[in-house]
C-alpha cells in the first residue's frame, strides 16, 4: 500500500494538469490512466489528431483551390490518406510523450490500469498488477466518452464516432454527419477538403446552436461553399449499416420520412460523463441526471476529500476549462484562494476561417433584457486578408449600451482561435469597446478586425468600411 497527498485518476488535461500543479505545491502524488499513453481525450482522440488532420486537409484544399490563383502551379495533387494518418499519429505520439517527461520532471507516480474507488480514501488499480493507493485527496478527472442516441448506436465500422473519423483507412465518397456542433463541422470539414460528399443531419434549426446567430449564418455559408449540405430540423430514427455503406431514416419537421444513404455516418451528438467502473458507489459519491459528478463551487463532491474536474463534470466540455479546474483543485488544497471565471471561457471551432466566441451571445443578451450594442467589420475589408486571399468572416463586439463594458465578442476569420485572446484579456480586466479601439493594432493583421468592430461597437465609427 503507497500513501498519497493527492491521487488523481484519469490523465486527460484536467487530470494531468491538476497533478503537475499538486506536485508544484508540494503534494506527494499519483496520477491513474486506463490507457497506456497519457493525455487522455484530447491528446489521443480529441484535440491534437483532429488539429493535425485539420491542417494536413487545409493544405490540400489550398493546394487544390488557390495555389494557382497565388501562382503556384502543381501539376496532379493527390491525398495520401494513409499518410495523413500517419502524420497524426506521430504528433499524438510525441505529445503524449511529452506527458510522460513531465511527469517524471515533477516526480509523479504514474499507475496504467483502471482505477475504482474502495472508499473515499482508497484506491485500486487494476492494471497488469493490482495496486492499493491510500491518498488524503482524490481529484476524479475521467473525462467523457462519445454520446448516441437510440437507433444511431455506432457499430464503429460504418456508424462511427470521432475516434474511427481520426483513423480512417480511405477518403469516403460520402458521409453523413449526425449533430452540426463542433465535432460535426471540423471532422466534416477534414473529408470535406479531401474530396468526400459531406450532408449534416441536424435536429435543430441551425448549425453551432448554442454560439451567436450569426456566427451559424456566416459558417453555414462557407461551408455551404465548400460543399457540405444540410439537413435542418430532422429527427434521426435509425441509421443501419447495410455492409458497403449506411442507410440513415430521418423524420423532416413537416413529419416526413427521409432516406439518405453515404459510405459512412459519423455521429456527434455530444459526449457523455465517464464513470463506468469508477465505483462512486462505493464511496458514496453523488451524481446527477445527466451523469456529471455533482460538484459545489470549489469543484468538491458530496464527501469532502474527494473533488472532480473537466469533462466528468457540469459545465463547458473543453481542454482549457479542464485545465483550469485541475489548477483550480489543486491551490485550494494547497490552502491558497484560486478564482476561475466561467463567464470567460472562450470556445473556438476549428473550421476555416476558424470561429472563436467568449462572453454573451446577442441572443443570451436579448433573453435578460441587457440593453448592448453591436460593431462588426467584416474580414473582406482589411488589407491582410485580401493579401492572404481569406476573405471571408467578420468579427462582431457586443458592449453594454450605457457603460461600454464589453460582453461578448464573436468572429469567423482567419486565426480566430487566436484573435479571441485579446477580447478575452480585455473582458478579464473589464476593459470597454472604447478601450479596444483605442489601443494600436499592428497593420497590415487581423487584428485590426477587432479594433475596427470595437470602433464601430463604441460609437459606429469603423475607420475602412
Ligand atoms: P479526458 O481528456 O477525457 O481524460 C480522461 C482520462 O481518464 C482518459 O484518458 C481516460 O482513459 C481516463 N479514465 C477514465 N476512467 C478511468 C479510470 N476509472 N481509471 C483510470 N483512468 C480512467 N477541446 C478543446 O478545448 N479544444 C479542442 O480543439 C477540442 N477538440 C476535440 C476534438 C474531438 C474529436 C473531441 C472528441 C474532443 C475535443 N475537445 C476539444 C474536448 C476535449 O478533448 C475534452 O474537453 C478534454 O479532453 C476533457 O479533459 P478531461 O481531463 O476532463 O478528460
Ligand atoms: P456539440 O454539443 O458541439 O454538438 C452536437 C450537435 O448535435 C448539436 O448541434 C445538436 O443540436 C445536435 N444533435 C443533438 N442530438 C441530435 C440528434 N438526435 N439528431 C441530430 N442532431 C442532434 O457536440 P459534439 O460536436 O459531439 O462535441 C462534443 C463536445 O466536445 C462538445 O461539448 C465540445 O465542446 C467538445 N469539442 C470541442 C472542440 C473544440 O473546442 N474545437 C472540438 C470538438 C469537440
Amino acid at each position: 500500500m503507497s500513501n498519497y497527498d493527492v491521487v488523481v485518476i484519469g490523465s486527460g488535461p484536467g487530470g494531468y494538469v491538476g497533478a503537475i500543479r499538486c506536485a508544484q505545491l508540494g503534494m506527494k502524488t499519483a496520477l491513474i490512466e486506463k490507457y497506456d499513453t497519457l493525455g487522455g481525450t484530447c491528446l489521443n482522440v480529441g484535440c491534437i489528431p483532429s488539429k493535425a488532420l485539420l491542417d494536413s486537409s487545409e493544405h490540400f484544399h489550398n493546394a487544390t483551390h488557390n495555389f494557382k490563383q497565388h501562382g503556384i502551379e502543381l501539376g496532379s495533387i493527390k491525398a495520401d490518406i494513409k499518410q495523413m494518418i500517419a502524420r497524426k499519429n506521430e504528433v499524438v505520439s510525441q505529445t503524449c510523450s511529452g506527458i510522460k517527461f513531465l511527469m517524471d520532471k515533477n516526480k509523479i507516480d504514474v499507475f496504467h490500469g483502471m482505477g475504482s474507488l474502495v472508499d473515499s480514501t482508497t484506491v485500486l488499480v487494476k492494471g497488469t498488477e493490482e495496486k492499493t493507493l491510500k491518498a488524503k485527496n482524490i481529484i476524479i478527472a475521467t473525462g467523457s466518452k462519445p454520446n448516441y442516441f437510440p437507433g444511431m448506436e455506432p457499430d464503429k465500422k460504418r456508424i462511427i464516432t470521432s475516434t474511427e473519423a481520426l483513423s480512417m483507412t480511405e477518403i469516403p465518397k460520402k458521409m453523413l454527419v449526425i449533430g452540426g456542433g463542433v465535432i460535426g463541422l471540423e471532422l466534416g470539414s477534414v473529408y470535406g477538403r479531401l474530396g468526400t460528399e459531406i450532408e449534416v443531419v441536424e435536429f435543430a434549426p441551425n448549425i453551432i446552436p448554442t454560439m451567436d446567430g450569426t456566427m451559424s449564418k456566416e459558417l453555414t455559408k462557407v461551408l455551404k461553399k465548400e460543399g457540405f449540405k444540410f439537413h435542418f430540423e430532422h429527427r434521426v430514427q435509425k441509421v443501419e449499416n447495410t455492409g458497403k455503406g449506411v442507410k440513415l431514416t430521418a423524420l423532416n419537421k413537416k413529419g416526413e420520412e427521409v432516406t439518405l444513404e453515404a459510405d459512412y455516418c459519423l455521429v456527434a451528438v455530444g459526449r457523455k460523463p465517464y464513470t463506468e467502473g469508477l465505483g462512486l458507489e462505493n464511496a458514496g459519491i453523488k451524481v446527477n441526471d445527466r451523469g456529471q459528478v455533482e460538484v459545489n463551487d470549489h469543484l468538491q463532491t458530496n464527501v469532502p476529500n474527494i473533488y472532480a474536474i473537466g469533462d466528468v463534470v457540469r459545465g463547458a466540455m473543453l481542454a482549457h476549462k479542464a485545465e483550469e479546474e485541475g489548477v483550480f483543485v489543486a491551490e485550494l488544497l494547497a490552502g491558497q484562494k484560486p478564482h476561475l471565471n466561467y463567464d470567460l471561457i472562450p470556445g473556438v471551432v476549428y473550421t476555416w476561417p476558424e470561429v472563436a466566441a467568449v462572453g454573451k451571445t446577442e441572443e443570451e443578451l436579448k433573453a435578460v433584457n441587457v440593453p448592448f450594442k453591436s460593431g462588426a467589420f467584416p474580414i473582406k475589408a482589411l488589407g491582410r486578408a485580401r493579401a492572404s486571399m481569406d476573405i471571408m468572416g467578420t468579427v462582431k463586439v457586443l458592449a453594454h449600451a450605457e457603460t461600454d463594458e464589453i460582453l461578448g465578442v464573436h468572429m469567423i476569420a482567419p486565426r480566430a482561435a487566436d484573435l479571441i485572446m485579446e477580447a478575452v484579456t480585455a473582458m478579464e480586466y473589464r476593459a470597454s469597446a472604447e478601450d479596444i479601439a483605442r489601443i494600436c493594432h499592428p497593420h497590415p493583421t487581423y487584428s485590426e478586425a477587432v479594433k475596427e468592430a470595437a470602433l464601430a461597437a463604441t460609437a459606429d465609427r469603423a475607420l475602412h468600411i
